[in-house]
């Protein structure tokens, strides 16, 4: 038998986060990392996910404000100019300008499958066969998510999050199933493409994670803009005639009936996004005596590490990357006899839903501060309430708000819903990272006219024995 293959370090899974740990834990050292991708290095974010959906939404974007900005006359969508940015964007789904960057980066990039297959060991299975790797420090399960998806549409072939992000075929009648971020982003391009769209949720409102009055703006907005939205619907049963395998973003066969508690449905596609899971079905936890519950509650030997949307928290990019960072300097210094930074405890997670207009929020909202047990004071502006945030489109609706922690003075939550709401988190997420009170934010100048004067009065909106300095 073939002697194992050793690195200091074995990620499997070579999306964003798992790039970056392998990065992080041998940048600046002696240590050598594998990177193994059985699809495409940079992941589901870079092909099928973040980047083709913001690459459609932009154009889109910037048509609909320039629609409502008297002054500029004639701005239109052009539907196959905005496919190519799209294919752009992705590199035409080729990932060799990735790979070139993470062998720069000193990384071994293996293609195949991985799996754990006992301690510090992995299994790799490529179409040449199967070989084994050793690790001397740490295994890193980067394996991303995958889509939940109903046994009621298994054979009919419906579109997931990717087709909908590599559409090429606009069908003419399209349900999405889902009323969470993907569904609401996907409603947005999908109807400029040309797609008739109903949203189909079974919740009573849409973006449930995120402060009521932001999914109330969002509703009407898609409603605004010809997007069917029925909520408190559920789906019980789907049919299709020919479902057929006609490739990535076309439609996949006959016209879908859809059975639902509210009657009786046809489209021409159907597009399920109800949410994900940490895809740890096939990495070989069983080899260690552990299944998916158990290593999502952490108990895991200390040299095995789940990190991205594979660990269960905040299936976002940038969250990932976060961890992936912390992470990775945290087996670079165990590795070389070093002491890891510390990092804080309670770090808050930002999100920007890139609907129309953008939902922006970081930390708690209102209720989850309450549960929590944060006696909180809440201060809410309308978007127009700065003239810099309402001179962006002329008829804009959105609004501002801030969660504040009475005791330590210090923002703990905070939520923008506007045009370009997203470029206006990162304050946000400085004053909570940075614990700001709000006596001190109050001298935090915005300049005239930005929406950054939201700032100004969410702070005057603030009872005043809050905005003296504590003596
Ligand atoms: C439509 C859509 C839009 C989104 N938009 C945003 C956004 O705007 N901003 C944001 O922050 N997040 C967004 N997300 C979420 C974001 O895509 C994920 O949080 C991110 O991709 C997670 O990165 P990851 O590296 O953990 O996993 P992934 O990007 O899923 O990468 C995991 C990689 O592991 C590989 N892999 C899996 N199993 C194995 C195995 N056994 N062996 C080898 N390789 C394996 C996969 O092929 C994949 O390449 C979006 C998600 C969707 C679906």
């Amino acid at each position: 038998m073939a002697e194992p293959e050793v690195f200091d370090v074995i990620v499997i899974g070579a999306g964003p986060v798992g790039e970056n740990i392998a990065q992080y834990a041998t940048q600046g050292t002696p240590l050598t990392a594998a990177l193994i991708e059985r699809e495409l290095v940079g992941g589901e974010c870079s092909y099928y996910a973040c980047i083709p959906s913001k690459a459609l939404l932009r154009p889109v974007e910037l048509a609909a404000t320039a629609a409502h900005l008297p002054g500029i006359t004639g701005t239109r969508l052009d539907r196959r100019a905005l496919l190519a940015r799209r294919d752009e964007w992705v590199s035409s789904y080729d990932d060799s300008g990735q790979v070139d960057w993470a062998e720069g980066a000193g990384l071994t990039v293996i293609r195949g499958t991985g799996r754990v297959a006992g301690e510090r060991t992995v299994e790799l299975t490529t179409p040449d066969g199967t070989r084994t790797l050793q690790a001397r420090h740490a295994v890193v399960i980067a394996t991303g998510s995958e889509p939940n998806m109903p046994h009621l549409y298994d054979g009919f072939r419906p579109w997931g999050s990717r087709d909908a992000t590599g559409v090429d075929e606009v069908p003419r009648r399209l349900v999405i199933v889902g009323g969470g971020v993907v569904a609401c982003e996907a409603a947005v391009w999908m109807n400029a493409l040309g797609s008739a769209v109903t949203i189909l949720s079974r919740d009573d409102r849409l973006l449930n994670r995120v402060e009521p009055f932001a999914s109330e703006i969002t509703l009407k907005a898609l409603r605004k803009t010809g997007v069917e939205v029925r909520l408190g619907v559920e789906v019980t049963e789907c049919r299709r005639e020919d479902p057929e395998p006609t490739g990535l973003g076309r439609v996949h066969g006959g016209p879908v009936v859809l059975q639902t508690s509210e009657g009786e449905l046809t489209a021409d596609e159907i597009l399920v996004a109800i949410g994900r899971r940490p895809r740890l079905d096939d990495v070989g936890l069983a080899s260690l005596g552990l299944d998916a519950q158990k290593a999502l509650s952490g108990d895991v030997p200390p040299w095995l590490i789940l990190v991205g949307d594979a660990s269960g928290e905040a299936p976002l990019t940038h969250w990932g990357k976060y961890r992936a960072r912390v992470l990775g300097e945290q087996i670079a210094a165990r590795a070389t006899g070093g002491t890891p930074t510390p990092a804080p405890e309670d770090v808050p997670v930002p999100q920007v839903i890139f609907a129309d207009p953008q939902v922006a929020s970081v930390g708690l909202t209102e209720a989850q501060a309450r549960t929590a047990g944060v006696d909180v004071v809440v201060s809410h502006v309308p978007w127009t309430a700065a003239s810099g945030a309402a001179l962006l489109r002329d008829d804009v609706e959105g609004g501002a708000q801030l969660v504040v922690d009475r005791a330590s003075r210090c923002v703990v939550g905070a939520t923008f819903v506007g045009p370009e709401a997203g470029e206006l988190l990162h304050s946000a997420t400085i004053a909570i990272t940075g614990k700001v009170p709000v006596d001190v934010l109050r001298h935090a100048v915005p300049s005239y006219p930005t929406a950054s004067e939201l700032w100004l009065r969410l702070i005057e909106q603030l009872p005043q024995e809050l905005l003296r300095p504590t003596p």
